[in-house]
């Protein structure tokens, strides 16, 4: 059935023209938009099948309507262990030694129902295509629970078999027991592209190969990913430059600053994104460009660990592919999407001043920046022939009260507020800011008693 919307107080298109339409309307026709504009120029087709009852119609009056965030990055496991008084105030390293033990009891419904749950908090906030990086697979744990949640919440997916080799025995930081054999995380790498990678424009699932960090995993591995990776023709995915410890430990380790070590490994280019790459340096910054290498910048998270400020500025000056993420829920323990889009301006200001960034440049990062930086160009904006994903916020909320000078900027300037309507590849998923695809308090109730467990299990039978 056609689904068209009509009467948004603002429709902001992020098409080439940036166009922001008064009373605007839209028309998605499966999983793609056919038409966009005012509602005074809808098409007489349009407006017959209306008249017909042929078409869905979402009456958006009072709301303004976006296309839907993208989040780049993420460890939706993490939903499990926040707020963990261990890991409340240290930076990376520290934090992560403090939560591996913990990780390490992760078990398949683990998986399953905390991939759920963060993926409810971000449709809610606004998302409707987002990666996961998930990087343990102890007790049975795989890459087909996160995919298998993700087809249940009806969320656009980009999968990313995450892994860690190089345990501490071996210099890394991870404990020996929380890494894999690396000849396995290749086999069960090219399985999952294999079974689940859609090329596809308007593909709900993307597989994505992504060894860990620098400091987890062998030059090998990072290489033979690459190899692997572009025989398929599926994106890289790996943190990199995240804070000083992370640079000394490459220069140490490898003689190479994080940038020179990408690209002595191939992990460069238009099908690769880093996370964080908070101390890029020019040179690094400079390469990315050139190359069309991504960023997922995470603002929260850098600022929770205290890692710093990415110069986010810098890079979209000198044309760096630039997404936001939410980062993994123990670094960043609330993931809402266009909170982090607030982030990200609020934080480049405190960086490098009051223009350092705008409420309609945080936006695009937080849509075109993310399609860019996940090698999609059917995401990200809303024009005939994009897929149809979109997301309406409601100004009577009294979050948005007193600013309807300027409704798109509030978006990013108020309190992030949640989405009352969320549509994914041209279905409804959130109406009246109810999640339909899922019932919530039931997940949230599994996920209140697993967080548990975990604890429990790490507290009396870990390591
Ligand atoms: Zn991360």
């Amino acid at each position: 059935m056609t689904l068209i919307l009509l009467n948004a107080d603002v429709l902001v298109t992020m098409d080439a023209g940036r166009r922001e339409i008064a009373g605007g309307a839209l028309v998605a026709q499966g999983p793609a938009v056919e038409w966009v504009g005012a509602t005074a120029d809808l098409p007489v087709a349009y407006r017959r099948q209306i008249d017909e009852g042929r078409a869905q119609v979402l009456d958006m009056r009072g709301h303004v309507v976006i296309p839907g965030l993208v989040n780049t990055h993420h460890h939706m496991y993490q939903s499990l262990t926040r707020a963990v008084p261990a890991a409340q105030d240290a930076e990376l390293f520290g934090w992560l030694t403090s939560l591996y033990m913990l990780w390490s009891h992760l078990t398949p419904e683990m998986i399953d129902i905390s991939t759920r749950t963060a993926m409810a908090e971000l449709m809610l906030s606004g998302c409707t295509t987002t990666s996961d990086h998930l990087y343990l697979y102890p007790n049975g744990a795989r890459l087909d629970d996160s995919i298998a949640a993700a087809q249940a919440m009806g969320m656009r997916f980009h999968a990313a078999r995450g892994s860690m080799s190089v345990g501490r025995s071996q210099g890394g930081l991870p404990p020996d027991a929380v890494v894999e054999d690396e000849a396995a995380i290749l086999r069960d790498s090219q399985r999952l592209v294999e079974q689940y990678h859609d090329a596809q424009r308007h593909a709900m699932l993307r597989v994505v190969l992504a060894p860990c960090s620098p400091f987890s995993v062998s030059r090998e591995l990072m290489r033979e990913s690459a190899l692997l990776a572009r025989q398929y023709g599926v994106s890289l995915h790996t943190h990199l430059a995240e804070n000083d410890n992370d640079i000394a430990y490459s220069r140490e380790k490898f003689g190479l600053t994080p940038a020179q070590y990408a690209e002595d490994l191939g992990w460069i280019g238009h099908d690769v994104w880093h996370a964080h790459c908070v101390k890029l340096d020019e040179a690094g910054m400079a390469l990315f460009a050139r190359t069309g290498t991504g960023v997922a910048h995470c603002p929260c998270s850098n600022m929770r660990l205290a890692s710093g400020i990415a110069p986010v500025r810098a890079m979209r000056d000198i044309g760096v592919k630039v997404g936001l993420g939410v980062d993994g829920s123990a670094s960043n323990d609330g993931a809402h999407m266009l909170g982090e889009a607030r982030q990200a301006l609020l934080l480049q200001r405190v960086g490098y001043g009051p223009a350092a960034m705008s409420a309609r440049e945080a936006l695009e990062i937080a849509t075109l920046g993310g399609a860019s930086a996940l090698n999609r160009d059917d995401i990200g904006a809303l024009a005939p022939g994009m897929s149809a994903d979109f997301v309406a916020f409601d100004m009577s909320d009294v979050g948005y009260a007193g600013a309807g000078h300027d409704p798109v900027a509030a978006l990013v300037f108020c309190t992030p507020g949640k989405v009352s309507l969320s549509v994914i590849h041209g279905k409804v998923v959130v109406r009246d800011g109810e999640l339909l695809t899922v019932e919530l308090p039931r997940v949230l109730e599994r996920h209140r008693a697993l967080a548990r467990t975990l604890y429990e299990r790490a507290r009396h039978g870990g390591a």
